[in-house]
């Protein structure tokens, strides 16, 4: 499936509809695709609904403010590791530990854990390194912080994930100190593709949340975009056809709203 995501990202790239690989040739008549490789589009008539479970002051450290009206502009999208593999408990801890937060959570299963309101301001993106630690800049007042359990990288080849450049400098600097690689004269590692329903609980999530705050053409960022020595959400996440199913999905709000007008 991983091979099929960097298809459909080449596909964007030359402007055409995005294509996951059709069934292999067989004497059978077709069968319908799987779940898992109908891309971030359901099946048609799906409630576009997320399930989200709301997990309010049981994150990290905790909201460091609240949202004035008309301050939500977007969302930044991080993937969250934590040190044992993306699992939720453990990267909640690590966050307290390393005094960060997000708004939500998005586990592989696609089910969102809402950490805090998306009025609270999250600590989760960073703008400028002092002397050992970050400083909080305006993204957080402006954007909805999004983790997804995800592990990055890896230096070795692993089943199903995608081959990509490696990470910033830095962080290779640091996976070297931490003995996870040997040289940081690498230019290929592989990345953890994300899950179909991850993607599209996600971009439900956001839809719902935009929609509700009039935010109708919302910024969406990776965190590497705002913060050069940050790998997040890396070149396994599929951030234009994200972008466009979150767009796709406040349009038929719209749609929806209007008709029950
Ligand atoms: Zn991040």
């Amino acid at each position: 499936m991983g091979i099929a995501w960097l298809a459909s990202r080449d596909n964007e790239a030359k402007g055409q509809p995005a294509k996951l690989p059709g069934p292999r040739p067989s004497p059978q008549p077709p069968q319908p695709s799987p779940p898992s490789t109908q891309g971030l589009r359901g099946p048609p008539g799906e409630p576009m609904e997320p399930v989200i479970i709301q997990r309010h002051g049981g994150g990290g450290t905790g909201p460091q403010g609240t949202r004035r009206p008309g301050d939500l502009r977007g969302a930044t999208v991080h993937f969250a590791a934590g040190t044992q593999g993306g699992e939720l408990e453990n990267v909640l801890y690590e966050l307290k530990k390393a005094g960060l937060d997000y708004n939500a959570a998005v586990p592989r299963s696609g089910k969102i854990v809402e950490l805090m309101p998306p009025s609270a301001i999250a600590p989760h993106a960073h703008v400028a390194k002092g002397a050992g630690h970050s400083v909080a800049g305006s993204n957080n007042r402006h954007t909805l912080g999004l983790a997804f359990l995800n592990t990055g990288w890896s230096p070795r080849e692993r089943p199903g994930w995608i081959p990509g450049p490696p990470p910033p400098q830095n962080v290779l600097e640091r996976a070297l100190a931490n003995r996870v690689i040997s040289s940081t004269d690498i230019d290929q590692v592989w990345w953890e593709p994300y899950t179909v329903p991850q993607l599209e609980g996600a971009a439900r999530y956001l839809a719902k949340v935009f929609f509700e705050a009039h935010v109708l053409q919302p910024e969406i960022w990776g965190h590497g975009e705002l913060a050069g020595w940050k790998a997040d959400p890396g070149p396994a996440f599929p951030m234009v056809r994200f972008k466009r199913r979150v767009q796709e999905l406040i349009e038929a709000r719209k749609l929806a709203a209007r008709k029950t007008a």
